[in-house]
């Protein structure tokens, strides 16, 4: 079978020629139908130490992916052929409070693995093997869209992780709707994580605002536009030393919001909004700077978080159960939001041609999806 793989020591993506894997009896033999590129699989490209699994000099690529089932283990009773499946990313270090109780993504002692990313085979290959445990059965609803599951996973964690924490501490875990908690909400970083995160949070009817640095005529702010938010061009008021903010609060439909989502990994950027920010309201933080320098605090009075009451939540990767509350969750979505959804997918390329996949720049893709 075909799979794109990144050699450890001349750090180049090539197409590989491998066997089909083998199952186990506790396993489920998958065939690719799509695979998503994202930012971590770019960053790999450019990165100083690529972790292959063990006795292996090549990494498959590729943590976002939709198959179908071909063939099950012989224990395995839940699964059937031809269910259409996604796979979840993180496999816990087995030591840990959190990893002994399916919650890998909040691993404390950093020694997980991830497929395509650290240390375990990723999917973009023609087949993969997996334990059904990792597998999420997808509703033919959904399957149109299935490969940014994944990526809606991320935000659905934090964002209802936020949720939690708020209706605790302010109500004191009162039913109160996500929109009740979050009514405005700002959004930086309109890549697929900040566009998914907006659109997660304008389907539960609240009011997303999202910057990007792309063109109010491009197909991000089109997306934002159609879920009902406002889309702003960070160009229209970025400064040399951060942004003017006379010219925001002229663009801005909201003066404050409940709610920041920092999905740029550029804290230059996200921090000169936290005095937007209302007491008692939330951080959340998604992106990564990388190896990006920053100067942040001549931006804003750090006194702020204390004063008024913020909590700063940092959110990354996601387990079974965020896999489980996202098809939930979409599954609720009428076709005016799906089809918005389906908007976040610009390019989809065969895989053969995954080196012009992987060029195409930030200007002129969301979501890239490899079809096998
Ligand atoms: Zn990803
Ligand atoms: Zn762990």
């Amino acid at each position: 079978m075909k799979t794109i793989a990144l050699n450890k020591f001349n750090k180049t993506l090539q197409l590989m020629n491998l066997p089909i894997p083998q199952i186990g009896d506790d396993e489920i033999l998958v065939k690719s139908l799509e695979t998503g590129i994202c930012s971590t699989d770019r960053e790999l490209l450019s990165s100083q130490a690529i972790v292959t699994p063990d006795g292996d000099d090549n990494l498959i690529i590729g943590h976002e992916a939709v198959g179908k089932i071909i063939a099950i283990g012989a224990s395995i009773n839940f699964f059937k052929k031809g269910d259409i499946v996604v796979p979840t990313v993180r496999r816990g270090c087995g030591n840990c409070y959190f990893c002994q109780n399916e919650k890998s993504d909040m691993c404390t002692t950093g020694k997980y693995k991830e497929r395509g990313i650290v240390g375990l085979q990723g999917f973009m290959s023609e087949y993969f093997s997996e334990k059904a445990s990792n597998l999420v059965v997808v509703p033919s609803k959904l399957q149109k869209d299935a490969v940014l599951i994944e990526p809606t996973t991320v935000g659905i964690k934090s964002i209802y992780a936020g949720y939690e924490i708020q209706k605790a501490r302010l109500y004191g875990g009162q039913n109160k709707t996500v929109n009740e908690i979050f009514k405005n909400i700002l959004v930086i970083g309109g890549g697929s994580i900040g566009l998914l995160s907006s659109f997660i949070l304008a389907s539960l009817n609240t009011n997303v605002t999202c910057i990007d640095v792309d063109d109010e005529k491009g197909v991000k702010a089109e997306i934002i536009r159609d879920m009902g938010g406002q889309y702003l061009n960070l160009n229209e008021f970025k400064t040399e030393s951060g942004i003017n903010h006379s010219v925001f609060q002229s663009k801005s439909h909201k003066a404050n919001f409940d709610l920041i989502i920092d999905a740029s990994g550029n804290p230059d950027i996200c921090f000169c909004f936290i005095d937007y920010l209302r007491p008692n309201s939330m951080l959340i933080l998604l992106g990564l700077p990388g190896d990006r320098a920053t100067v942040f605090s001549k931006y804003f009075d750090y006194s702020t978080f204390v004063l008024k009451n913020m909590i700063v939540l940092g959110s990354v990767n996601a387990n079974k159960m965020h896999f489980e509350k996202t098809i939930s969750h979409l599954m609720n979505l009428d076709s005016k939001y799906l089809n918005i959804l389906n908007k976040i997918i610009t390019h989809k390329l065969h895989y053969e041609q995954f080196e012009e996949a992987f060029a195409l720049k930030t200007n002129e893709r969301i979501k890239v999806v490899l079809t096998w």
